[in-house]
């Protein structure tokens, strides 16, 4: 699942590390544009996804 950077607004920035708990996904992501990091936090319920 990409993302946009929330610096440069780069798009579809693919992450570079992923946490999965039970209900929740955690993504790192790094912006090759401009080198920003970022986290995000996903509730897979939200999503409809099982895994
Ligand atoms: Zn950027």
């Amino acid at each position: 699942m990409t993302d946009n950077c929330p610096n440069c607004l780069q798009r579809h920035v693919k992450p570079v590390a992923e946490a999965q708990r039970t209900t929740q996904v955690s993504h790192l992501y790094r912006c090759p544009a401009c080198g920003e990091t970022w986290s995000t936090n996903r509730d897979l319920r939200a999503y409809g996804e099982a895994a």
